[in-house]
């Protein structure tokens, strides 16, 4: 089977990895020549819109996924005329509208924070009175790692991020005094069978994901419950196939759902050692129709992005349970180039090595 990934990046780079041993050969999709996925599988450097482009990298593919939640819809729909794409494309068009998102888990039931779509000053003061203060006024389209949006205090500062942010196209939120951010990884298989991983729990630093705990430490069987049936709804109306990843706000034991992702996962890297079975392998499975492996979590993970830099690997790998995985990416400053999963058979274990952890992944105090 010949699989065909939009976007060329470690995500797509992890598929691939995955999938090998299930006999599976990939071709990515990707602008940019140095994309690093092309280091383990063929390349097709294009644009996603590009007709010559497309047809280049659709020739004698079985299926289509992605691993970039920024392909253009349209490169999705035009590949679905010809080829199986999961997850659904519909599902990437709502994924990339912080708005539609929102508004699409609410029809659902699932509680989110207070939320107004802002085009203009008027709606801006509208919002503000709905919402209260402080807010966060985000970019609907395009933010991702902290950009594109702004933590307002009083209404002079919201009308000066409102002209910053662009003045349209703009979402208005509620700032949640959450306790921890956590994050969901759902993975429904083309017959309909569903599978979740344990909830994990996610500590952010200016907007990107730099440390991830699996299980989330205290998780109690009714808040996994509850984010696994918020989940299932989205999963259900869209008739979905492959890895979900729903971020949400934990508040005692309640859940706010914040966004999602239509492929693999940041939060889900710990899943390569710390779970029975990887989530990269059960997207594939999904997509393919096979039985979904187990989500069952090893012991313990505590998985630290490398972000901008490159660490000793003779001192990360002397860490037993340690597990490095370079993307073969160029460091630049704010730059995923790695990740590095510590597993333990304990908690307790795994608390005692994570300050090791954070100073091999150079992760700034405090995290
Ligand atoms: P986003 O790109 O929308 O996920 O936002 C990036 C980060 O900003 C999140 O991971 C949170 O740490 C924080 N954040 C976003 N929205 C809110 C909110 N409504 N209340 C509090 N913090 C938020």
């Amino acid at each position: 089977m010949r699989v065909g990934i939009l976007g060329g990046g470690q995500l797509g780079r992890m598929l691939a990895l995955s999938g090998y041993p299930l006999g599976l050969s990939f071709r990515f999709l990707d602008p940019s020549p140095e994309a690093c996925a092309g280091q383990v599988g063929e390349l097709v450097v294009g644009d996603y819109l590009d007709g010559e482009a497309l047809a280049r990298f659709a020739e004698g593919l079985d299926l289509v996924t992605y691993e970039f939640e920024n392909v253009p819809v349209e490169a999705a729909q035009r590949l679905a005329e010809k080829l199986p794409v999961y997850p659904p494309p519909k599902a990437l068009e709502i994924a990339q509208d912080r708005l539609a998102e929102k508004s699409f888990m609410q029809g659902l039931g699932v509680p989110t924070p207070p939320f107004r779509r802002v085009d203009t000053l008027e709606e801006l003061r509208e919002g503000l009175a709905a919402v209260g203060l402080p807010a966060l006024l985000k970019t609907r389209r395009g933010g991702y790692d902290g950009k594109g949006q702004a933590l307002v205090h009083s209404p002079e500062e919201a009308e000066r991020a409102f002209h910053a942010l662009g003045g349209q196209g703009l979402i208005l939120e509620g700032f949640v005094p959450f306790h921890r951010e956590v994050s969901l990884l759902a993975v429904r298989g083309l017959g309909g069978e569903v599978a979740f991983y344990p909830l994990v729990a996610n500590r952010h630093q200016g907007g990107i994901l730099r440390l991830s705990l699996a299980p989330a430490p205290g998780l109690t069987s009714k808040l996994q419950e509850k984010a696994e049936g918020y989940a299932q709804k989205a999963l259900e109306a869209w008739g979905y196939a492959g890895v979900l990843a729903l971020e949400l706000f934990q508040m005692g034991e309640e859940l706010l759902f914040n966004e999602m992702a239509p492929r693999v996962h940041n939060s889900g890297h710990w899943t390569i050692e710390g779970a029975e079975t990887s989530q990269f392998e059960n997207h594939l499975r999904a997509l393919l129709g096979l039985p979904l492996g187990s989500t069952a979590p090893r012991g313990y993970s505590a998985m630290a992005n490398l972000i901008g830099v490159e660490p000793d690997f003779a001192q990360v790998l002397a860490l037993p349970g340690a597990h490095l995985h370079w993307y073969g990416k160029e460091v630049r400053p704010g730059r995923k180039v790695g990740h590095i999963t510590l597993r333990r058979d304990t908690w307790e274990d795994l608390a005692r090595d994570l300050p090791h952890l954070l100073t091999l992944a150079q992760t700034p105090e405090p995290v």
